[in-house]
């Protein structure tokens, strides 16, 4: 009896679940999978308080919210992925909103509070990790020897992705986290196909991922560069501006007050998407401290302008030079990294380009070419393809492009050395020549 009466009290309190008092509003539950985690994002009328536990058997967690309301029901959910099964709610008592959420396997709840920031309020994030994925700073590996031969691996990350939508154009309402990622498939095809290339996608998919985690993930993959794929947006009157711009970090300051504005827009998007818990700012204060920055920023300025070189065959460039500020998602210290904001999404009639198949695949084609251009510049060390064992002796086969001091630095020779060992009367080099590489 007193059990049937219990659960009359909760089906009364799962029929009205508007109770008096309650002064936060649940009006939404958004859903994104990653694969290694599923996150919820319960959108909310104010600051909340709430408590997560775990239950085994069968697996799930209960989130006790305090003075809280559903408002209206939950949407319908796409439960196909491999975590979640379902999500419950219930009043507790009078002023207590519990969500029950059915799992198909155990996990690692993270959860976490964000405040309003620009169209968004305040919004409580669950994220449902598979036990022992969760990654921390101390988990990127240190600068290891590299193996001998290995493909040179290039990490493209798609801005923006889940709840963080990026800009979004005026005319057709395009997001620009739909757009980043067909290009970045289209540039990941591309390298795919190239010999001696491998593509990394930061993200495969309509999800978000921590800026901190992007390079992180770059790092461990031992990333030989980086390019973040973005579209620009203006507000109001400067609807008008148009053309591709490409920034890299800077240590100190910001070359232009545009660079900082598209860096605060940039960096904006951990305060939508989410925050590690980690403890960053610590490791990007001894990350900045590192003096191997000094030399990835300008391997990142050289790669930024071998970019403009190939945007500006294909259309119309924003910066003629390559922009410089403090971009989170650029902080690797040791992979050349740019940010390239391909077009002005705020444009209409380049939000109607960004949107075609056949645009995405010229600007995949510009940054591969980009790409192209600056590896064989500036080949990472013991990741040459050209670099072949003969008999012992180190061997390179001059490519288009390629100087002998370029060579020399890249392999950590003297010039006259090269020169000497190869016997080149002077600096001029043969494309396809083969040149012995002294000790
Ligand atoms: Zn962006």
């Amino acid at each position: 009896m007193k059990q049937a009466r219990l659960a009359l009290l909760l089906l009364v309190g799962l029929i009205s679940p508007i109770s008096e008092g309650a002064s936060v509003t649940v009006q939404n539950l958004r859903m994104w999978e990653a694969p290694d985690n599923t996150r919820l994002v319960f959108d909310l009328s104010g600051p909340l308080e709430h408590r997560l536990f775990t239950l085994r058997e069968p697996d799930r967690i209960v989130i006790d919210m305090d003075n809280a309301r559903l408002l209206g029901t939950l949407p319908d959910l796409d439960f196909s992925g491999p975590r979640l099964a379902a999500v419950r709610t219930g009043s507790q008592g009078d002023q207590q909103l519990r969500v029950v959420l059915d799992l198909k396997r155990a996990t690692r709840p993270r959860t976490f509070v964000l405040k309003p920031y620009g169209q968004y309020g305040h919004r409580l994030v669950i994220d449902l990790y598979d036990p022992d994925t969760i990654t921390s700073p101390s988990a990127a590996p240190a600068l290891t020897s590299r193996p001998k031969r290995r493909d040179m691996v290039v990490a493209i990350d798609a801005g923006h992705g889940g709840e963080d939508p990026g800009a979004i154009g005026r005319r057709y309402r395009t997001k620009e986290k739909h757009v980043t990622l067909a290009i970045a498939r289209e540039l990941a095809r591309l390298v795919d196909a190239a010999p001696n290339m491998r593509a990394l996608l930061i993200r495969d998919g309509d999800y978000y991922v921590d800026l901190h985690e992007r390079f992180v993930k770059a790092r461990r993959h031992e990333a030989d560069v980086f390019i973040s794929i973005h579209a620009d947006a203006l507000p109001g009157r400067s609807s008008s501006a148009r053309g591709a711009s490409v920034y890299a970090l800077s240590e100190r300051g910001a070359s232009s007050v545009l660079a900082r504005m598209v860096a605060d827009k940039e960096n904006a998007s951990d305060l939508i998407g989410g925050v590690s818990l980690n403890d960053k700012d610590d490791l990007l204060a001894k990350v900045l401290l590192d003096l191997s920055q000094t030399a990835t920023i300008s391997s990142s300025v050289t790669l930024g302008s071998d970019m403009l070189v190939e945007l500006a065959r294909i259309g119309p460039i924003h910066l003629e030079s390559v922009q410089q500020a403090g971009f989170a998602v650029l902080k690797a210290p040791d992979v050349p990294s740019v940010l390239v904001e391909t077009a002005f999404i705020s444009n209409a009639a380049e939000e109607k380009r960004l949107r075609s198949k056949s645009f995405q695949q010229k600007l995949a084609g510009a940054l591969f070419s980009g790409v192209q251009r600056y590896l064989r510049r500036r080949p990472p060390p013991s990741t040459k393809p050209q670099d072949v064992a003969e008999g012992g002796t180190r061997v390179y086969v001059v490519q288009p492009g390629d100087t002998l001091a370029g060579i020399a630095r890249a392999y950590g020779i003297h010039e006259d050395a090269l020169r000497f060992a190869n016997d080149l009367p002077d600096s001029v080099l043969q494309v396809g020549r083969k040149l012995v590489l002294p000790r």
